[in-house]
């Protein structure tokens, strides 16, 4: 993030404005919502300024700016629309260190101006780093819709509220009455058609509120809650609905090493994060700290036992490879219901990559999911079933143990040429699929130095067209007769096989 969105104070300052034509009237069509004393200097100006002149809006000066013009003012825009006079007035503003935009000219400013969706006292405000102002646009447009056009009154009755919310319990208590004000009844006890009376705080908007907060008051703590939620693969786009608003709702978010950083961005900013990250077995290098299976349990019921409501966020499906029976074991021990928020799994994200269908008439009509390792260290399945020609199996946990799966599958039976592919950060911008064929699995894993979360297939390739940036190959490697020499698999195909 090169600029820093911030929310500078405009009461009673100083904006300067160099140029008085239509590329100035966009800006200060901006500024003028501001509390600004706005002050615009041009030898010429355009009607619409000179009305606002006339008015006393703004106060119009009918010559150039000169430097003197910029003593304590907090913003200047050079917005004559010639390049050379704008580039005058920057260099004036940088000389008087005055923060000066330059419309339409990135390199020479020192502030951008955002796309503002205005519902005073909230205020959206979009950038792009002027890279993509059409976008930021849409993005205008789509808030826009989203926010209700008096969504201000609402602010404002917050803020009339906020001195007698002040004398209840602090934390989870003004949390929860907020969330419910914010979230339905602050709506419907304020007249919100009305704006006028909304915005002034008339006698019954006041007295619904204060029932409102009495109702709150007199009410019995909510106990907390836990909800068990998939974060899926990665991208954030393939969460749940439901995923959404728990997590949006949450007090206490704790979530595991794998979980998208931009997934927690989701949450309230306020809300209490907790990276409880169990190191897996194989990981090299230090860990911040790896929580066992009951310390998790624990703290989670230790937040609900202090009415907060707990979001335990695990990345694909909650209920794959995740240890969710212990954790719902423990939380109804505790006496919490724990609501179930199903994510897309890994292997799901994965397949789509590989663009194959998981299952296909005539080829397999089951498909296994399959830890490469439990606690213990390399797991054994039913390597027999795995190696059957036409057998698709997908592999959690396998990034250090490819050598292993490839010797066991092959001593079962396996043809060396069955397809193998790899999906590494499926669904997250780093994504990468490699395809191959199981006698150069491992092969494939080092020569690739795959180090992300990965889900290996067996069984299956991916499709012929996905495009060639994402898929990978791996130089040919001879299977068969040089199979002896393949790490994981110390016997050579044929003798496997017999
Ligand atoms: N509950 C999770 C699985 C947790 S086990 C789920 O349903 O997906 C952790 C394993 O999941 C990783 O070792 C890896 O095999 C797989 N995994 C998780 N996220 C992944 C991703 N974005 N891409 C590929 N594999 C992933």
């Amino acid at each position: 993030m090169r600029y820093f969105p911030v929310f500078v104070d405009l009461r009673d300052q100083r904006v300067v404005f160099a140029g008085a034509g239509r590329t100035a009237i966009a800006k200060l069509r901006l500024l003028l919502k501001s509390e600004a004393h706005i002050e615009v200097f041009a030898s010429d100006a355009a009607v619409q300024v000179q009305r606002w002149h006339a008015a006393g809006t703004l106060v119009w000066q009918p010559r150039a700016l000169c430097a003197a013009d910029l003593l304590g003012a907090t913003l200047v825009y050079a917005a004559s629309g010639e390049p050379t006079e704008d580039l005058r007035v920057a260099d004036l503003a940088r000389t008087a260190d005055v923060l000066c935009n330059v419309v339409d000219n990135l390199q020479a400013s020192r502030f951008l101006t955002p796309a503002i969706v205005d519902r005073d006292p909230v205020t959206v405000a979009i950038g792009t780093e002027g890279t993509a102002p059409v976008l930021a646009r849409q993005i205008k447009a789509d808030i826009e819709d989203a926010l209700a056009a008096n969504l201000g009154n609402l602010a404002r009755a917050a803020a009339r509220l906020r001195e007698r919310v002040a004398r209840y319990p602090r934390g989870a208590w003004r949390r929860r009455f907020w969330r419910a004000f914010f979230a339905a009844d602050g709506k419907r006890a304020l007249t919100v058609n009305d704006a006028a009376s909304a915005a002034t705080g008339d006698a019954a908007n006041e007295a619904a509120i204060g029932a409102l907060l009495e109702r709150h008051a007199s009410g019995n703590v909510e106990p907390g809650r836990i909800a068990l939620v998939g974060a899926g693969p990665g991208d954030p786009e393939l969460l749940t609905l439901r995923a959404t608003r728990v997590l949006r709702d949450a007090d206490v978010v704790l979530y595991d090493r794998l979980v998208d950083p931009r997934i927690l961005e989701l949450a309230r900013r306020e809300a209490h994060f907790e990276e409880v990250g169990k190191s897996p077995a194989f990981r090299s290098g230090p860990t911040p700290r790896s929580w066992t299976q009951g310390d998790i349990n624990a703290r989670c019921i230790e937040h609900a036992r202090n009415g907060h409501r707990v979001v335990r966020l695990k990345s694909g499906d909650p209920l794959i490879f995740g240890r969710a029976d212990e954790e719902l074991d423990a939380f109804e021990a505790a006496g919490f219901e724990c609501e179930i928020v199903p994510g897309i799994t890994a292997a799901i994200a994965a397949s789509a990559a590989l663009r194959r269908s998981l299952t296909r008439r005539g080829r397999n009509s089951e498909v296994r999911l399959v830890s490469a390792h439990d606690v213990d260290g390399y797991a054994e399945q039913d390597w027999r079933a795995m190696a059957a020609p036409g057998a698709v199996t997908a592999l959690y946990m396998g990034v250090r143990a490819a050598r292993f799966v490839q010797g066991r599958l092959m001593l079962f039976g396996a043809e060396p040429h069955m397809p193998v592919s790899i999906v590494e950060n499926a669904s997250r911008e780093d994504e990468r699929v490699l395809s191959g064929q199981l006698c150069e699995l491992d092969a494939l894993f080092r020569q690739h130095q795959v180090t992300g979360p990965a889900v290996i297939f067996t069984g299956l390739a991916a499709r012929a067209d996905v495009s060639s940036q994402h898929i990978e190959r791996a130089a040919a490697l001879v299977c068969g007769a040089t199979a002896g020499a393949i790490p994981g698999a110390s016997l050579t195909a044929a003798q496997l096989r017999g």
